[in-house]
């Protein structure tokens, strides 16, 4: 996702997080049909969600993600949950759903789950800038459980089908393919969405409202739709159909599209963009947004990284976040050249080092327990992309995405942590990436290093010292440039000497001319 433009809202969802999920799962839910009943005539959601469960031990009750109402009386209060009609004795805490059921190791059970209320989050229910009541969901990172019971952490993935009655003037959008639409009696339609695919809930989606709707057109077989508030209609239509000139660079450099559909909707989610599977939520002026291009590219980029291959958990949230950054960057590079990702490289770098300042912890943070919104930071987001722009210099263009391929292929449905991604570079590179991990992923911090040159007139030479003076040394290769040639220096130790001829003395000397170091440099001409 793209982070919000207000930071007043993540100081009031942090409060709303839920428990994190330690314990390793007793179950694997394989499906949910929710079907959920809007009304214009209050903000009360009545929910039926049916949950298929595999079981992964023996158990006697087990817990999915639910909260419960509030003091201020928002949240879901459950009236019944069945079994093949049978009644099962159930009960509620502030934010857990415990079912008293008893099942065995790799025994399917189909639950039933009667609900409703007025959801504190996760769903929200407001009128958007022309005045027209909407409802969008929007559940990162764990914000679903406001409105759905589930299991609410990524390393659950599911089907999911969306059952939505509302009032017939509403357009529903959501995940997958609709597969019906009813007129019903009293000015009410229901609308069936299927996504076949497994998503976290991270990702499950509704957007509920009056749109506008065009179709710009298709990325091979995945049709691209444009879903606006009719009052944007015209400058909407515009801008968001560049999304089907994005989607074909990843489909061609990373792998198949894993959704039936792409639309692209205009929303109230609390965040920039919000990449909820083959129903991408961007932030309600982005119609006018001159960001647009970069904005889609990145959410686009999510619905591989995030998405179809998602990070176990939100520790390795880089997974989805540093990638998304690094694929923008890829995209814009192919599209407008070189200098536009060196141009980008250097301004994500610059928000690492500043960062740092602020908290210096490492890409794969497990200190974060729980409240996700701290991990939306320029650790998981540019230090991550500039893990993965350093490790195409070091792998080459060719092994690089070879291994992005392959990565996707392996992870594409399912959940991976980093060490699966290192395993993946490895083997497409030929090369152990150990310390490259360790040090750019594992650790905190980045090279400090102090350069200085003299110009041996005598040999022709120039000689170079170059100090690594943070406290824990880097392996890398720093690249300066003298004039228009450039040189290569293996940097290992606390102090690196490197000798290399010139033609004259140069005017200066350029460390990292081309952006591919994440590092801090100090040059000065010795004596
Ligand atoms: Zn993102």
């Amino acid at each position: 996702m793209y982070k919000a433009f207000s930071l007043v809202l993540f100081g009031l969802m942090t409060c709303l997080v839920a428990k994190a999920q330690t314990a390793a799962p007793v179950f694997d839910v394989q499906h949910y049909r929710f079907a959920i009943q809007l009304t214009d005539a209050n903000d009360t959601l009545k929910g039926q969600a049916e949950v298929r469960i595999k079981f992964l031990k023996d158990v006697n009750s087990f817990q999915l993600s639910l909260a419960r109402p509030n003091d201020k009386g928002k949240g879901m209060l459950v009236s019944a949950v069945t079994e093949d009609t049978k009644n099962v004795p159930f009960t509620q805490d502030d934010e857990l759903l415990t079912i008293n059921a008893s099942a065995k190791t790799n025994s399917l059970h189909s639950y039933n789950i009667v609900y409703q209320g007025i959801p504190a989050d996760g769903l929200i229910i407001s009128t958007n800038k022309f005045g027209h009541r909407t409802f969008f969901g929007d559940n990162w990172p764990n914000r679903a459980h406001n409105w759905l019971p589930c299991a609410d952490y990524p390393g659950d993935k599911a089907q999911v089908d969306f059952v939505v009655t509302a009032p017939d003037h509403y357009g529903v959008i959501s995940n997958g393919l609709k597969v019906e639409e009813t007129v019903l009696p009293n000015h009410l339609k229901l609308t069936h969405w299927k996504e076949t695919a497994q998503l976290p809930t991270k990702v499950m989606v509704i957007g509920v409202a009056d749109f506008a709707i065009d179709h710009p057109g298709d990325a091979g077989s995945i049709p691209v739709y444009t879903y606006v508030f009719p009052e944007n209609k015209e400058q909407g239509f515009k801008s968001y159909a560049i999304a089907k000139n994005i989607l074909p660079f990843y489909i061609k450099n990373v792998g198949p599209f894993a959704y039936k559909k792409l639309a692209n909707v205009q929303s109230k989610t609390i965040f920039g963009g919000m990449e909820n599977a083959g129903a991408i939520f961007y932030f309600e002026n982005s119609t006018t947004s001159p960001g647009i291009e970069e904005l889609m590219a990145h959410e686009i980029a999510h619905q591989w990284f995030g998405d179809a291959a998602s990070e176990k958990n939100f520790g390795h949230v880089w997974l989805s976040e540093g990638f998304a950054t690094y694929m923008t960057n890829l995209y814009l590079e192919n599209k407008y050249g070189i200098d536009t990702l060196k141009k980008r490289e250097a301004a994500d770098r610059e928000m690492v080092l500043s960062f740092e300042k602020r908290r210096l912890t490492p890409i794969v943070d497990t200190a974060v327990k729980d409240d996700y919104m701290q991990l939306l930071n320029a650790n998981s987001y540019q230090k991550g992309g500039w893990v993965l722009h350093m490790l195409r210099r070091k792998l080459g263009d060719e092994a690089f995405w070879k291994g992005i391929r392959n990565y996707y292929a392996k992870y594409n449905g399912g959940n991976a942590y980093t060490s699966g991604l290192q395993k993946i570079m490895e083997q497409a590179g030929g090369q152990d990436l150990k310390q490259f991990f360790e040090q750019w992923v594992y650790k905190t911090g980045h090279p400090d290093l102090d350069i200085t040159w003299k110009y041996n007139a005598a040999k022709g030479i120039i000689e170079l010292k170059v100090t690594q003076k943070q406290e824990r040394l880097f392996k890398l290769q720093l690249e300066v440039a003298t004039g228009k040639h450039l040189h290569t220096i293996n940097v290992n130790e606390r102090i690196n000497i490197a000798r290399f001829k010139v033609a004259s003395k140069p005017k200066e000397l350029k460390p990292d001319p081309n952006v591919n170091l994440l590092a801090t440099f100090t040059v000065s001409e010795g004596n």
